[in-house]
């Protein structure tokens, strides 16, 4: 059997770092079996689905370089959710309700009030054909639950291990509203068992419709795929992702902020696993790398200073070859120039920071107690071509005939020479610069 998987995000909002683990994980599994990755769009609440959402989330995706094989819309699916509903409305199995959300509440309450749990009480099962009859001429119109089996549901959780789901305290789901419109429950399964979903790879907050759709897909008559819940993730203080900080943490202001697609995957790829995430060049290597079984039952602390030492040791490690042509954008082609700074880079738009202390103009900083050192450093300046070993020729001169050593000698060449305190290495920087904007930059003047 193909291994095939989905992520099927709503189009009602942007993709959020969440979100897009749901999207990681179903690719990275898909990938390392041989399998088949479909984005399948769950669009049934036409009122708060958008276009722009979707593109939206297409382009989030393919930022993140996770492409899909294949594509589904909900909305133009719901014959297929009909046939399904006449199915389980023959076997008795799905009956119409007609309280209204103010009614259900009190009911809720009601119990709640009595220590009970706020198990829907199945009147509308207990409806005579008569009773629904004048329901509807008052105006009322159903929605439809799905009678839930009291057995235990029990499933082998690739994720959580042995995962029990007890109906009893559940209330029957709905699956139609009162206009018609579906919700997610019913046409999840329909289409899980349409496209031959063999493994459904979800939050923990799915842990509890399992039960239901499980008895579901039973009832469709349909092999029963795998389930994995993995654990949620909180913000770095250990709160849920609130409203707020899923906007910072969208994939839109992820991309924005600079980060590198391969940081993301890289890091969500390992944590809440005992591993912790390390920077990785290709998807290739997370793809060798991933073990859906790794991942623990605890939640998962997400803090975007994690992703930014990520995103930074993998600019360290990434050779020329992969930056050639973003650099070539900027008009760099000197592979010495990304060699020297790169280990100073956090977000690759810091190159543009390193790139112009490298051309000027550059404001050096000379104090007043290194003046007369600087100046003797100038005179001692060795004749061109420069190379590697130009940094320590010269220094070693300076430091005779001055008597300066350490940080005494190389802070006031590095202030004079970058206008800064710390940067790439000096031996490295110097035959960059060349010799003649470094003899401006030694006489303290604006190169
Ligand atoms: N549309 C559902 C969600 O975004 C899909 C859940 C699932 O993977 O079954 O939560």
């Amino acid at each position: 059997m193909t291994v095939t998987v989905r992520f099927a995000p709503s189009p009602t909002g942007q993709l959020h770092v969440g979100n897009y683990r749901a999207a990681l994980f179903n690719w990275l599994y898909a990938k390392k079996h041989g399998g088949k990755f479909i984005l399948r769009l769950d669009d049934t609440d036409l009122e708060r689905s958008t276009q722009e959402y979707a593109d939206g989330i297409k382009a989030d995706l393919a930022w993140a370089g996770l492409p899909h094989d294949e594509l589904f819309r909900q909305s133009d699916r719901f014959d297929r959710y009909d046939l399904a509903t006449e199915k389980l409305k023959e076997m008795g199995l799905l009956y119409a309700c007609y309280e209204t959300a103010d009614e259900l509440d009190l009911k809720r309450k009601r119990l709640q009030a009595r220590g009970l749990p706020p198990v829907y009480d199945r009147a509308g099962k207990a409806l005579t054909q008569e009773e629904r009859t004048a329901l509807e001429a008052e105006g009322r119109k159903p929605h439809w639950r799905f009678l839930l089996d009291p057995q235990m549901v029990e499933w082998e959780d690739v994720i959580k291990g042995h995962t029990r789901a007890d109906p009893k305290s559940l209330s029957d789901p709905i699956l139609i509203r009162d206009d018609g419109s579906y919700l997610y429950t019913l046409p999840s399964v329909v289409d899980d068992i349409e496209m031959g979903i063999t493994l459904v790879i979800r939050g923990d907050d799915h842990t509890t419709n399992t039960g239901a759709q499980i008895q579901i897909f039973k009832a469709l008559g349909a092999t029963l795929p795998q389930f994995g819940h993995y654990s949620l993730l909180v913000d770095a203080e250990g709160k849920p992702l609130s409203k707020r900080l899923r906007g910072e943490l969208s994939l839109e202001a992820i991309r924005e902020k600079g980060f590198e697609p391969l940081t993301l995957a890289a890091q969500l790829a390992r944590l809440g696993t005992s591993h912790a995430p390390e920077a990785m060049l290709s998807m290739d290597e997370i793809v060798d790398d991933f073990k859906l079984d790794a991942f623990g039952v605890s939640q998962v602390r997400f803090d975007l200073k994690d992703l930014e030492r990520l995103n930074a040791s993998l600019m360290h490690l990434t050779p020329f070859e992969t930056v050639k042509d973003r650099l070539a954008e900027r008009g760099i082609t000197d592979e010495n120039f990304w060699n020297t700074v790169r280990a100073n880079l956090t977000l690759f738009d810091g190159v543009a920071e390193w790139w112009h202390i490298i051309h000027g103009p550059v404001e050096p900083v000379i104090e007043d107690e290194d003046a007369e050192m600087i100046e003797q450093a100038a005179a001692l300046l060795p004749a061109e071509p420069w190379d590697l070993e130009t940094w320590k020729t010269w220094t070693t001169e300076v430091k005779s005939a001055t008597g300066r050593k350490g940080r005494g000698l190389f802070m006031p060449l590095r202030k004079a020479l970058t206008g800064l305190h710390h940067g790439p290495e000096l031996a490295n920087l110097l035959p960059l610069i060349g010799r003649e904007r470094v003899l401006v930059r030694l006489t303290g003047a604006r190169d």
